[in-house]
């Protein structure tokens, strides 16, 4: 590991891979700072609604963004306090799924949430997930991490999720609009989603929370006994 950095791992991955439940479960084994990047994000989008500002008014998004302040719980959980209010709960809605990737184009939003994120990165070791955490956020990160699905299997996952707060969509809703949140996440010219190229891919169908994280947390201590000189990407998944 680099020394006089703080230990960093990055998770990236589309909606729905299981990348908050195993970074959260990470953080908590590793005793380290869990980042939810998309929850910065959704916070930035449940403020364009309650603010009725226009989703495609570039500029007062940006300044919104540049206005906010953010912080977290320094704990496994999820809270997120937006100007001294802990918005978790809110930025889950399916509205502020919906206009999400729309904000998280402009730059000027992605620029001030990623120097927000790097400042977090700096203040102790973290796990963070998102989707250019492994690419742009932390590029030298100590362990860079892609998890994926077949997007059934994530639209099932999340479709349950929903179910159990009380939210009643179908299941070809929530695959729908998983299958419009990745291909915008995809294809946007800023930062877009893809696995580093020095990152592990670790497909999770049918696979359970447990294994991945203990594969994970095996991977942090191999570069910890083995320092940076041997690469990620050779270390490879062990059965
Ligand atoms: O992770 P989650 O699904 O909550 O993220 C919500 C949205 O926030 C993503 O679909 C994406 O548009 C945006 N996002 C991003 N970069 C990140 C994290 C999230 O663009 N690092």
């Amino acid at each position: 590991m680099d020394s006089g950095k703080n230990l960093q791992i990055a998770i990236d991955g589309p909606a729905g891979a299981g990348k908050s439940t195993v970074a959260r479960a990470v953080a908590q084994k590793l005793r380290i700072f869990y980042l939810d990047t998309g929850a910065m994000y959704r916070a930035i989008a449940c403020k364009v609604l309650k603010k009725a500002i226009p989703v495609d008014d570039e500029e007062k998004v940006s300044k919104l963004a540049e206005e906010t302040e953010i912080a977290f719980d320094h704990d496994a959980e999820r809270h997120i306090w937006c100007d001294g209010r802990d918005y978790a709960d809110e930025i889950r809605s399916p509205e502020v799924s919906r206009i999400v990737p729309l904000i998280a184009v402009y730059p000027r939003v992605r620029k001030r949430l990623v120097s927000l994120q790097r400042r977090e990165a700096e203040l102790g070791a973290v796990v963070m997930d998102g989707r250019d955490i492994g690419t742009h956020v932390l590029p030298k990160a100590d362990l860079k991490i892609f998890l994926t699905a077949s997007s059934a299997e994530r639209a099932r996952r999340r479709w349950l999720e929903l179910k159990a707060k009380g939210q009643d969509l179908t299941l070809e809703e929530v695959l729908t609009d998983l299958e419009t949140r990745d291909k915008q996440d995809t294809e946007r010219a800023e930062s877009p989603l893809r696995s580093a190229a020095d990152a592990l891919i670790i497909d999770t169908t049918g696979l359970s929370v447990d294994d991945i994280v203990c594969k994970i947390v095996e991977y942090v201590s191999d570069i910890s006994e083995q320092g940076k000189e041997k690469s990620i990407r050779n270390i490879g998944m062990k059965n």
